[in-house]
C-alpha cells in the first residue's frame, strides 16, 4: 500500500479567504478533491487583514522564529478550516495588515512585495519543519513562493527534518515574476552565490522569484497542456523560454478545476431562477435580471455579451477597445464587470455614457454581479493575449453562456469551435490578436445564434461537459507520487 502522502499547498491567495483572481479559486478548491483522494493537504496563506479578507482562524502557534532581515521575525501561525480542509495563515502584521492584497489598490503596488514573500516563504518552512511528521511535498505556487525551492536548497539544505521533503513549482502565470534587486538577498538570509553562480537566479541585471521557482523546485508544472508548450517559446516565455526548454523533462501541464459547488446555475444562490439542462426556462429570467440589474433596457431579444475580468494587457481589452464600433454594429448589448488599468476603466466608463442602452459597465471586483452574468449572458468574451487557464470560459460552459475565445493556453484546451454539420463544439475561436478576427469570430456566433435548435446544441454540448477537479486532482495526485519518490532529476524515478 502506497504511504499517505503529506502535502502542504503554499499560496498568496485563497477563495473564500482572500482573492484578486483564478489563483485563489485554485487553492479554494484543488485542496478539497486531492483530501477526497486521500492526500493529506495543509494549505497556507499570509494572514492579510485588509477589506476584503478579514482576519481569520484561531491561534494554533504564537511563535514562529523567522530568521530575516538581519535578525530573527517573529510569525503567528493561524488555523481555520474550510469544506473539511485545513487552512493555515501566517500572521505578521507588518507584512500582512494592509488595505489590499499585492497592493493598496489594482494599479499599484507594495513597494516591499517580494520582501513580503519571501518572508512568508521562509515563515512556511520553519513551520513545516516543526510539524510531525514533516511533509513529503510542498506545492509552491507562483513567484511568491518561488523562495521556498531556492531556501530548502540552500539555508535548509542541512535541515534534518527537511531532507526527504520535495518541491513542485507551478506557473500560473509567468508574466509576473518578482524581480529584485538581488543586494536584498542578504536581507533575505540568502547567499549572494545564488544569483551569481551559472544556473542561479539572475535575470538580465535583477534577481527573478519565479526563476528561483523553476530553478530549484523538484518538478514544475503549469496549468494547461497548451500553456505548458507556449512558455517554452520566446512569444510567451517572458524571458524564461529558454530555461523551461532546458527543464522540459521536469515540465508537465495540468489543467485547472472549477468548482461546481460555487458555480453551477442549479443551484447557485446569487442567481434568481435557477436552470439546468433539463429545465432551461431560468436563464432567460436571468437574462432580465442581469439587464435591470445594469440598468439596460429588458430587450430579451438581442444578444448579450459578457466579460468578467482583470483589466490587465494580458485579457485583451484593447482588442475589445479596437473593436468597439464594430460589436456596437453588430447589434449586441455588452456587459462588462472588471477593474485594473486606468486607461481601460477609462474608455469602458465612457462607452457605457456614450451608449446607456447597449453597454453596461460595473468597475469593480462583485463576486454576486460575477454569478448574474455568467447566468445571464448569452455569450463570454474572452480576447486574452495570453491566458494560463481561464476558469471564466469553464463557468460559461456550466452556465450555457457560449464563449469567444482566443486561441491561446487553455482557452484553447477548453474551448472547441462549434461545427453546425456535425452539432459538435462548445463555442467560437479566433487565433490571430485583432480585432478584426474577433469581430469575425462573433460574427460566426451570432449566425449560429439565429439559428435556436442549432444554438441550444451549442449550448447544451457545453453544459453537458465535464470540468470538475476531480480528474486535474487525480494527475496532481499522481504527479505527487513520482516527485516524491524521484531521487535524482524528476523524470527518472528511483
Ligand atoms: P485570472 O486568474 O488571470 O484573473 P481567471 O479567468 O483564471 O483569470 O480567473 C478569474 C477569477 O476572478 C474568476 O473567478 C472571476 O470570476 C474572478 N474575477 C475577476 N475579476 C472580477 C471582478 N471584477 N469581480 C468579480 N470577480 C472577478
Amino acid at each position: 500500500m502506497r504511504e499517505r502522502q503529506h502535502v502542504i499547498f503554499a499560496i498568496s491567495e485563497a477563495a473564500p479567504y482572500a482573492k484578486t483572481g483564478g489563483l485563489a479559486d485554485v487553492a479554494g478548491a484543488l485542496p478539497r478533491a486531492l483530501a477526497k483522494l486521500d492526500v493529506e493537504v495543509k494549505v497556507i496563506l499570509p494572514r492579510y487583514r485588509g477589506e476584503r479578507a478579514g482576519a481569520v482562524g484561531r491561534c494554533v502557534d504564537e511563535r514562529v522564529d523567522v530568521p530575516f532581515a538581519f535578525g530573527t521575525k517573529v510569525a503567528a501561525i493561524y488555523a481555520d478550516e474550510y469544506k473539511g480542509v485545513p487552512f493555515y495563515f501566517v500572521d505578521a502584521p507588518e507584512y500582512f495588515e494592509r488595505p489590499g492584497i499585492y497592493g493598496p489598490n489594482p494599479n499599484e503596488e507594495y513597494p516591499d512585495n517580494v520582501e513580503r514573500y519571501a518572508f512568508f516563504s521562509r515563515a512556511v518552512i520553519e513551520w513545516a519543519r516543526r510539524l510531525d511528521p514533516p511533509p513529503h511535498l510542498i506545492h509552491c505556487n507562483d513567484w511568491q513562493t518561488g523562495f521556498i525551492p531556492l531556501y530548502l536548497r540552500t539555508a535548509y539544505r542541512e535541515e534534518p527534518r527537511l531532507q526527504r521533503t520535495k518541491t513542485l513549482f507551478t506557473i500560473h502565470n509567468i508574466g509576473y515574476q518578482g524581480l529584485f534587486s538581488p543586494t536584498l538577498l542578504e536581507r533575505f538570509g540568502l547567499s549572494p552565490e545564488v544569483y551569481r553562480t551559472e544556473g542561479g537566479i539572475e535575470f538580465y541585471g535583477q534577481a527573478s522569484a519565479m526563476k528561483a521557482g523553476i530553478v530549484f523546485a523538484t518538478a514544475i508544472s503549469t496549468v494547461s497542456r497548451k500553456y505548458a508548450e507556449e512558455i517554452q517559446t520566446p512569444e510567451y516565455g517572458y524571458g524564461l523560454d529558454g530555461l523551461l526548454r532546458a527543464r522540459a523533462m521536469r515540465l508537465v501541464g495540468i489543467l485547472n478545476g472549477v468548482d461546481y459547488e460555487e458555480w453551477n446555475p442549479a443551484t447557485d444562490p446569487f442567481i434568481v431562477a435557477p436552470y439546468s439542462l433539463e429545465d432551461m426556462s431560468g436563464k432567460r429570467l436571468c437574462k432580465a435580471d442581469l439587464l435591470r440589474t445594469m440598468g439596460l433596457p429588458e430587450d430579451l431579444e438581442r444578444p448579450v455579451i459578457g466579460s468578467i475580468s482583470r483589466l490587465v494587457a494580458q485579457k485583451g481589452f484593447d482588442l475589445v477597445r479596437e473593436a468597439a464600433d464594430g460589436l456596437l454594429r453588430a447589434g449586441v448589448v455588452y456587459v462588462l464587470l472588471g477593474s485594473g488599468a486606468r486607461e481601460l476603466e477609462e474608455f469602458f466608463r465612457d462607452w457605457q455614457r456614450a451608449h446607456p442602452d447597449r453597454i453596461g459597465v460595473y468597475l469593480g471586483f462583485h463576486n454576486e454581479l460575477a454569478h448574474k452574468i455568467e447566468a445571464g449572458a448569452d455569450m463570454f468574451l474572452m480576447p486574452s493575449r495570453y491566458e494560463p487557464c481561464g476558469l471564466n470560459q469553464i463557468y460559461s460552459l456550466k452556465y450555457g453562456t457560449v464563449p469567444i475565445v482566443r486561441a491561446t493556453g487553455g482557452l484553447d484546451d477548453t474551448i472547441e469551435p462549434f461545427d453546425p454539420t456535425t452539432r459538435s463544439g462548445n463555442g467560437f475561436k479566433f487565433v490571430e490578436y485583432r480585432a478584426d478576427h474577433l469581430l469575425a469570430a462573433l460574427e460566426r456566433a451570432l449566425e449560429i445564434y439565429a439559428d435556436p435548435p442549432l444554438w441550444r446544441a451549442c449550448m447544451e454540448n457545453g453544459m453537458r461537459a465535464d470540468f470538475s477537479w476531480d480528474r486535474s486532482a487525480a494527475q496532481y495526485r499522481e504527479l505527487y507520487e513520482r516527485v516524491i519518490r524521484c531521487e535524482g532529476p524528476f523524470g527518472e524515478p528511483t
